[in-house]
């Protein structure tokens, strides 16, 4: 049985808890607490992408943690907790909308801020968070799709003076078409949000699991069905037929 690598899908972490994706400050410490104390090794995008490759040795207990959409609560809320605990993340951002213009967002100061110390990896949400990718690819609009991967990549690049590489489909929705046009804009691989093992790059896709408002007992359970290549697709199979 070959090791697989979890990864974790956080949105937002604040103690009002409005939406079912929302995790608590404390509830996100407890996770945090967890992972350091339990000698797993937290990954960036980049290290993951070279672990699955094979470029780089596979660490004992590799974990990679990510959010998406680029909610402000993850600098002001989540960011202290990681930096407390040494725990790296992946910040998907949608480069359309920072807290420059809109206060809910990170703004591209903060980014540059999180970036430096090496414990926040900024990856790409795409640029307009467009949640009709599929109806966009259906009427022929593959151009369309291009450009808005395309730019992500450009204003990252620009704003913080890095090589974007990763991406998170919005809403999760993709297709074989989406696939290859973020490989033609220059994406590594792309992180979805069905579960699975990730064990190689085989298909590009990094399969990820949804973190919500539950205890570390939840948190350790997953960690090490997810870390086990046999086990994470017997449950994600399980999981898909609703168990
Ligand atoms: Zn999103």
């Amino acid at each position: 049985m070959s090791i697989s690598i979890p990864v974790l899908m956080y949105h937002s972490v604040n103690d009002e808890l409005r939406d079912s994706r929302d995790v608590s400050v404390k509830t996100f410490e407890s996770h945090n607490k967890y992972i350091a104390e339990h000698g797993y090794t937290s990954l960036t995008a980049m290290a993951l992408y070279k672990a699955l490759k094979g470029e780089t040795p596979m660490p004992a207990k590799p974990v990679v943690i990510t959010f998406d959409d680029g909610f402000r609560d993850n600098y002001t809320n989540a960011f202290p907790i990681l930096k407390r605990y040494h725990v790296k993340a992946v910040y998907f951002v949608v480069s359309s909308r920072s807290g420059d213009d809109e206060p809910d967002f990170i703004s591209w100061e903060e980014m540059r801020e999180m970036e430096k110390t090496g414990i926040i990896d900024i990856e790409s949400h795409t640029h307009r968070h467009r949640k009709d990718n599929l109806e966009i690819i259906g009427r022929g609009g593959e151009e369309e799709i291009f450009e808005d991967l395309t730019l992500a990549r450009k204003m990252i690049g620009e704003k913080l003076g890095k090589e974007c590489r990763f991406l998170a489909w919005p809403q999760g929705h993709y297709n074989a078409k989406m696939l290859k046009i973020a490989e033609e804009a220059g994406y590594y691989s792309t992180f979805i949000t069905e579960n699975g093992p990730n064990i190689s790059l085989q298909d590009g896709k990094i399969r990820r699991f949804k973190v919500k408002e539950r205890s570390v007992f939840w948190l350790r359970v997953r960690l090490f069905l997810y870390g086990n290549s046999f086990l994470a697709s017997v449950y994600a199979k399980m999981k898909k037929i609703g168990f």
